[in-house]
């Protein structure tokens, strides 16, 4: 079925109800101008019946009158009165009527018997009114008793036909006038209507696009009727809303944001289980890529531990906190709290996952550390004590004193360099050394660390030959700082080079990059320690045996203070035999 529009059925219900309107008036003004037409037709009636009964009487010579003479007179009463009029003996015999000629007189049927005739004798008056035997037509009678020694009743009747005419006559013009109404109503309501419709269809268009998503206020003027106030309710409800939706949508970006940034992975699982939401953290810790919002958190999270602990986060019992090893990935550690949310509407369970590896990491190092320094400084320590406790005793020979002297001092001078060390590493750790970025002259500071080194160098009769590359003679560094890089690593070319060997410097450019390498003849290093000689502590030879009396600390003073300049350190093995640390440097600082 087609739909009908507002206007339509504004327009139609306009119309039916003028069509009614008019239909009940009309009616009721046929109704009652018939009522009217026949009390007056029946009041004429009346009178003329007495007219025509009085006219009889004071007829002069109507009282001796033969019987044709009486209907003359009927005639003549009836053309003056224009009615039929009918004159009636006392025993119901017919003595004269206009309608009739007076020879059909006598064929009359004995009018006694009409009911006007019995209602006159009752009551002085009789009214009757139906189909006329002698003439065939609807009539209406009225009776009357007359004074007159011959005629004992006066009747006269009138053809309901022409009543009926006349009134088929003014119910044309009322239903013309009807219809005239009606069409102006039709137009007054076709024009309302259409407005109407015009204004609702503005609505509706403005409904339309407001479902769309389009918010921007219409220019639009809703008049101040009802409708207008429904569309300017509506409106603002709208704008409220939208409002409302922006201010929800900023504060979930916001916190859509939030949780994006956090390290910490988030995931909310609601009383049934289904998760609801995973951060990008959570993801990447459980390894679980674009997790089914919706789904049962067991299908994605396949962990036991997490499992039990969401069942008693749900259950409002058991312990808070999981460490767990995800699955695929065993070399991490992740601790996942859980804690029931009750408050609202919404019931569930929130997850925290934070992933403790490096903090685990960090603190086995420390540990590690921590048993190192014990260790590096118990060698010393227990030598210092030894020998301090055989010269206490009193019985050495001043050789011998002096030899233990000797080796107090070197064990001494070996806990002085490691405390130094550690207390460098610990500024470095902590930021509290700056750098001072100048450039600087590499062939002069070769040369300051190699006088620095002279003594050592001297002992184990080395040489350093120094190689400047073109456009590699300036670096941009901390002087000091680079000195103490260069000069741990040429000390270390120096105390695993054999003696009687060559120590070489080369400095080059390679783009943006300045590197310096130093170059030893010594054994090199395995590649499994490469990675791990800046570590602390890191020796690639474990035995005592041939400690060259290092801290185990230097090259990760190196590292940190290459990094401080944003540079880097390396070191591999010359295919000559032999190590080869590089320090690279941005050419500009
Ligand atoms: P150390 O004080 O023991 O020298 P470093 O941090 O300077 O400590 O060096 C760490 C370890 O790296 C050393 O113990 C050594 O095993 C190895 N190493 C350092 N430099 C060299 C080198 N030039 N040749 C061979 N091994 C080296």
């Amino acid at each position: 079925m087609p739909r009908i529009s507002f206007q339509t059925k504004l327009f139609l219900a306009a119309l039916s109800t003028a069509l009614l309107a008019l239909l009940v008036a009309g009616g009721l003004f046929a109704f009652n101008l018939q009522r009217q037409t026949n009390t007056r037709v029946e009041q004429t009636l009346r009178s003329e019946a007495q007219l025509a009964a009085e006219l009889l009487a004071r007829a002069p010579e109507s009282s001796s009158s033969s019987d044709q003479a009486l209907d003359l007179e009927a005639d003549r009463i009836g053309t003056l009165i224009t009615a039929r009029v009918t004159f009636i003996a006392a025993d119901g015999v017919v003595l004269g009527d206009s309608a009739e000629p007076y020879e059909a007189i006598s064929q009359m049927e004995n009018h006694l018997t009409r009911p006007e005739v019995i209602e006159a004798r009752e009551s002085g008056i009789g009214m009757s009114r139906r189909s006329s035997a002698t003439l065939g037509e609807e009539m209406l009678y009225v009776a009357v008793p007359a004074r007159h020694p011959r005629v004992a009743f006066v009747r006269v009747a009138l053809p309901l036909t022409s009543v009926r005419e006349q009134l088929v006559g003014i119910l044309t013009t009322t239903l013309t006038a009807l219809g005239l109404a009606l069409l102006g109503g039709a137009t007054v309501a076709g024009i309302l209507a259409g407005r109407m419709g015009q204004r609702v269809r503005a609505i509706a268009w403005i409904a339309q696009r407001y479902r769309q998503g389009d918010l921007t206020p219409p220019r639009l003027d809703y008049g101040d009727d009802e409708l207008g106030i429904v569309a300017r309710a509506l409106d603002d409800s709208v704008h409220e809303l939208g409002t409302r939706i922006d201010d929800l949508e900023r504060d979930r970006s916001r916190m859509a944001a939030i949780l994006a940034g956090m390290v910490e992975g988030v995931i909310v699982v609601d009383q049934a289980g289904r998760l609801q939401l995973v951060n990008t953290a959570a993801e990447e810790m459980l390894r679980i890529g674009d997790a089914p919002i919706g789904r049962h958190y067991i299908e994605t999270i396949r962990h036991p531990a997490i499992a039990d602990l969401v069942t008693a986060a749900l259950d409002a019992r058991g312990p808070a906190s999981v460490e767990f090893t995800p699955p695929r990935d065993a070399a991490r550690t992740i601790i996942a709290r859980a804690a029931a949310v009750t408050g609202g509407w919404a019931r569930g369970v929130v997850l925290v996952l934070h992933d403790v590896t490096e903090l685990k990491r960090a603190d086995r190092i420390r540990r590690d550390f921590v048993a190192n320094v014990s260790h590096e400084l118990r060698t010393p320590l227990t030598a210092i004590r030894g020998y301090v406790e055989a010269l206490s005793e009193g019985d050495t020979s001043p050789d011998e004193t002096q030899r233990f002297l000797d080796i107090i001092m070197r064990h001494s001078r070996r806990m002085e360099r490691l405390v130094q060390d550690l207390l460098r590493l610990a500024r470095l750790d902590a930021g509290q050394e700056t750098i001072d970025i100048a450039p600087c002259d590499l062939r002069g500071l070769v040369h300051s660390v190699v006088a620095d080194l002279a003594p050592a160098l001297e002992a184990r009769q080395q040489e350093v030959l120094t190689t400047i590359g073109d456009g590699a003679g300036i670096a941009q560094a901390d002087a000091a700082k680079l000195h103490d890089v260069l000069r741990n690593l040429v000390a270390n070319a120096s105390a695993y080079g054999p003696e009687r060997s060559t120590i070489g410097v080369v400095t080059a450019r390679s783009g943006d990059r300045i590197t310096i390498d130093v170059l030893d003849q010594g054994p090199g290093i395995p590649e499994e320690d490469r990675a791990r000689v800046f570590e602390r502590f890191y020796r690639v030879d474990k035995s005592r045996a041939r400690d060259p009396g290092g801290t185990g600390l230097g090259l990760a003073i190196v590292r940190h203070l290459i990094e401080l300049h944003g540079g880097r350190v390396s070191v591999a093995n010359r295919p000559e035999g032999g190590a080869r640390f590089r320090v690279e440097l941005l050419a500009a600082g």
